[in-house]
C-alpha cells in the first residue's frame, strides 16, 4: 500500500487518489498547426522510466486538488513530497518550464 503525501491533507492511502500521468506535459501553443504525427505524439507518448518519475495525482476522495510529486517507479518510494506547483495543474499549459519546448508533448 502506497502512502501519498497530499500537500494539503498530509499522507493518505493511495485508494483516495487518481493517477494523472506524467507531469509537465505542456499543451501545444497552436494545436491546429501540428501534423497528425505531432498531435498523436502529444496525446499518446509519455516517458516510462524505471526510476524517478515526476507525475500528477488528484486527491479525488479528499481535497479534490491536483499536485505533482516524484516517485521511483521501480520501488514506489516517494522521492519528492506533494508539490502544489503548476506541474500538478491539469489545465492547458501544464508546466512548460519542465517540458521540451521544441517538440509538442516534450519530444518523447
Ligand atoms: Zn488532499
Amino acid at each position: 500500500m502506497l502512502l501519498i503525501p497530499c500537500p494539503w491533507c498530509g499522507p493518505r492511502d493511495e485508494a483516495e487518489f487518481r493517477y494523472g500521468g506524467q507531469a509537465g506535459v505542456a499543451y501545444p501553443g497552436d494545436p491546429a498547426a501540428l501534423t497528425d504525427e505531432e498531435w498523436a505524439r502529444y496525446l499518446f507518448f509519455r516517458d516510462n522510466p524505471e526510476g524517478p518519475f515526476r507525475e500528477r495525482w488528484h486527491h479525488a476522495a479528499g481535497c479534490r486538488r491536483w499536485f505533482a510529486l516524484t516517485r521511483d517507479t521501480a520501488t514506489d518510494e516517494i522521492l519528492g513530497g506533494g508539490d502544489p506547483t503548476p506541474g500538478g495543474d491539469p489545465t492547458p499549459g501544464g508546466d512548460p518550464a519542465s517540458a521540451d519546448a521544441s517538440v509538442p508533448g516534450g519530444g518523447r
